[in-house]
Formats: structure tokens, sequence, C-alpha cells
């Protein structure tokens, strides 16, 4: 086996150990490889594992990327996730390759989101991404915003929203955060029961976040191996 598929595996029985060790099932937690940085050659070989479900952080390499997965691997159809912060001019193109967006945070990305949704008659599934840190620079909205924010996501149709995403931040315990991202997610479901997904868990976290609740991980170094600068 290629280290990729190895360290694709190990990653997957990780997964299913820590949802077990919870008393959960394996199946509740959906693996998001994170592919940003690396060639598509990688991505079409994870897609030869099986795999279907990728996320990317910026648009500029995402949509060749997705485009090139197509060509490479024309009889199978992929999952896009878009996971970065994302720029309202950049919209319309996320949303020609992305299933998902993860960062939804503000009113000027859901007016252009929406403006996108009136224009044809796609639909787009998305988390509102909570921002943790003190910093209003970092992607990512202010938690006590989140029944206000979701009741006008919750009135763009075609929207769908999913539940909530955070990244736990560098220098706390992850626990810490992903304990806040809960009871942002409680508050949510008092107006929106069914977005219940929590997108929470990366390669340095993701067995304290299926510990948790997490019902996607988005997880790309521990699989991918170390990328450069990004
Ligand atoms: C890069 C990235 C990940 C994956 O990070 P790893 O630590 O490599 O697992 C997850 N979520 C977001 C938003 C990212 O930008």
């Amino acid at each position: 086996m290629s280290q990729l598929a190895t360290r694709y595996r190990d990653v997957q029985d990780r997964i299913s150990a820590a949802a077990l060790s919870s008393g959960r099932q394996a199946s509740e937690v959906e693996l998001i490889v994170i592919t940003k940085t690396h060639p598509t050659l990688v991505v079409a070989e994870l897609a030869d594992l099986g795999h279907r479900s990728f996320g990317e952080n910026r648009d500029q390499e995402a949509k060749p990327k997705a485009l090139e997965l197509d060509s490479l691997r024309p009889d199978s159809s992929f999952d896009w996730h878009f996971v970065g912060q994302l720029q309202s001019n950049k919209v319309k193109s996320a949303m020609s390759y992305a299933k998902t967006i993860h960062s939804l945070d503000r009113s000027s990305l859901l007016k252009e989101i929406a403006k996108q949704l009136a224009a044809g008659d796609a639909q787009i599934d998305c988390y509102i991404e909570l921002n943790l840190t003190e910093d209003l620079n970092r992607g990512g909205l202010d938690p006590s915003m989140i029944k206000q924010f979701a009741e006008s996501a919750l009135a763009v149709p075609g929207l769908n929203l999913l539940g909530v995403m955070a990244v736990a931040g560098l220098d706390v315990d992850p626990r810490v955060d992903f304990e806040k991202v809960i009871r942002v997610s409680r508050e949510l479901r008092e107006i929106a029961p069914d977005a219940k997904a929590l997108s929470i868990g990366m390669s340095a976290d993701y067995e304290v976040a299926i510990e948790l609740g997490a019902t996607h991980v988005r997880i790309g170094s521990a699989i991918t191996g170390p990328r450069g600068n990004n």
C-alpha cells in the first residue's frame, strides 16, 4: 500500500474507534479529506480508494482541481466542500463545483449566495462558521449572533442550513472550544431543529471532536501528509 493509502486507512480506523468508544456508530461521522496544496493526482488516488468527499479552502485552487478530477475520473461524482474564508466575488465560482459551503459567516456573503440561488435553480448546503477567538479579523460569526444570523439564512430559498462549523484555537484545549460550539449548536436548533450537523475536528483534534459529537471531520495533513505554506 502507498503511504497515502496507509494514512487514509489509519485515519478511517481511528474515526471508527473514536465513534465506537463514545457509544456512536462509525457511520455517524463523515470524513471530508482536505486536499489543499496537493495535486489532483493525490485526490484521484483517494478517489480510487473509494473516497468521494473532498474539501478545499481557496477557490483559485479548488475550481481547476475539481474540473481536473472530473476529467481524470469521469465515471465518478464527487462532493466538494468549500471550507475557507469565502469572498463574495468568489461565490458564483465556488457554487459551480461545491455542494457545501462550511464558511457562511456574514450577511454580505449570505446576500451573494441568495443572489446566485435566485439567478439559477441550484441548491446549496451551508454551515454557519463560528469564530471562537476574540480576534474579529478571523473568519467566522460572533457566536452571540447565531440566532439572528440563522433567521436570515433560513429565509433564503434553496439554502439548506446543515449546522455549525468551527476551527479550534491553536493554543487552547480543543475540548473547551468544541463544547462552546455544541452550546451554540443547541441554540441554533431552537430555531432550526434540522440544523444538527457539527463540522468540527481536524488532523490534530478529530478524535476529541468525535467524542463530543462531530458529524463531519475535515482532515488534511494526517492523510495527505505535510503541506507547504498556504
Ligand atoms: C486546512 C484545513 C483543514 C484541515 O487541516 P489539517 O490540520 O491539515 O487536518 C480543516 N479545516 C479548514 C477550514 C482548513 O482550512
